[in-house]
């Protein structure tokens, strides 16, 4: 059961305060105050765990400070949206708010393999005011013999080069907890000098040990890359360890479904789930062409099948765009084939802008059609 207070009530006050004493007098009750970022506004929702079925929602109704209580569905306990809940939700890191209602791309490299291309990197990222990129130092890869990611190694020059050239956010795969306590203290000792979502891949989509410690710290927001062989349901559900270990600053991110339906490009394009993830929860959505078109092939247009990809994902209402870029994409350690031009940045930045343009121009005509 949810008890969602009236705007303004804040999670210390003693109208949530009461609502938690009142809740916790029912048997096997526990209750979980959550602060929420909307799109407008900042709510406070109580979850009440355990045995709530019996739990009438009148006694909650009844209080002044309180919207309404919402009885959830079993499924997506923590990340759905149930019924009721219709303000768009999310989270702010390091300065950059993210909700289902707005839109950044993170364009970076696939894998650091040197200090040079990750400072030319970083300065075309400043150059076209981009604040948010990927960069992965574990790269978790099919064969054991390819390059495995620097790891800790390159920690320290990454995030000063991040602070040097005003990154605020680094998507990174993470392929071990103990990835996370390196990360946080490379980043300690580089004075904070940057932010970091965790990214967990693909393959690691049903490592619930991962997931468990990853959703049980709460230091940095997560990216969770859908399984590529697994359902939507099953990915949703591993996604939700995520947050029943109490780190609710998750973005749900479609690669693209492993099949050789989708060839000849690398993945089977799964962006038709945008608006779907968006429905069954209320986690941004972010999209990553590049792995789900895996080569730089020209249509007859003129446009790459990633930016025809990419703009399949806007037009649909994602709300993020995880791409990979390079300076030197011959010389890339992994997947080089895929990574778009530094001087085609700016370009594909400006038909994100246009199709993101198209997509709220089509929400606009829905809600007044
Ligand atoms: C990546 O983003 O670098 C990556 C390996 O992606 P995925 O887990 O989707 O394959
Ligand atoms: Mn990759």
């Amino acid at each position: 059961m949810i008890i969602v207070m009236k705007a303004d009530v804040l999670p210390e006050s003693p109208e949530v305060a009461e609502v938690v004493r009142v809740a916790e007098r029912y048997p096997n009750v526990r209750a979980e105050v959550r602060k929420i970022q909307g799109a407008t506004r900042v709510l406070t929702e109580v979850y009440l765990l355990g045995s709530t079925s019996s739990i009438p929602l009148e006694p909650f109704e009844e209080m002044a400070a309180v919207e309404k209580a919402i009885r959830i569905r079993e499924k997506y306990r923590a990340i759905g949206r149930h019924e009721g809940q219709v303000e768009s939700v999310g989270f702010e890191y390091n300065g950059v708010g993210f909700t289902q209602d707005n839109f950044h791309v993170f364009a970076g490299l696939c894998a650091v393999d040197s200090p040079r291309n990750t400072e030319e990197m970083f300065r075309a990222l400043k150059g076209v005011g981009l604040t948010t990129t990927r960069a992965g130092a574990y790269k978790p890869r099919t064969s054991p013999y390819d390059f495995q990611g620097h790891g800790k190694d390159c920690l320290p020059y990454v995030f000063e080069l991040a602070g040097k050239y005003s990154i605020k956010i680094i998507a990174m795969e993470v392929t071990h907890e103990s990835h996370v306590d390196e990360i946080r203290e490379a980043l300690k000792a580089s004075g904070n000098a940057t932010g970091v979502m965790l990214q967990i891949g693909t393959r690691n989509a049903q490592n619930f040990e991962l997931l468990k410690a990853v959703g049980m710290q709460h230091d940095f927001p997560v990216m969770f890359k859908r399984g590529m062989g697994i359902t939507l349901d099953e990915s949703l559900n591993a996604c939700e360890y995520l947050a029943t270990g109490g780190n609710h600053r998750i973005v749900f991110c479609l690669r693209g479904m492993k099949t050789n339906l989708g060839d000849p490009h690398r993945n089977f394009v799964d962006f038709a789930h945008v608006p779907v993830v968006k429905r069954l929860t209320r986690l941004p959505v972010c999209i990553d062409p590049s792995h789900a078109v895996g080569k730089k092939t020209l249509a007859p247009d003129g446009i790459l099948d990633i930016a025809h990809t990419t703009a399949q994902g806007i037009i649909a209402g994602a709300n993020l765009v995880l791409v990979d870029f390079h300076p030197k994409p011959d010389e890339a350690l992994c997947d080089g084939p895929q990574a778009l031009l530094l001087k085609e940045l700016e370009p594909f930045l400006r038909d994100c802008a246009l199709v993101r343009k198209a997509y709220e121009e089509r929400q606009r005509l829905y809600a007044t059609a």
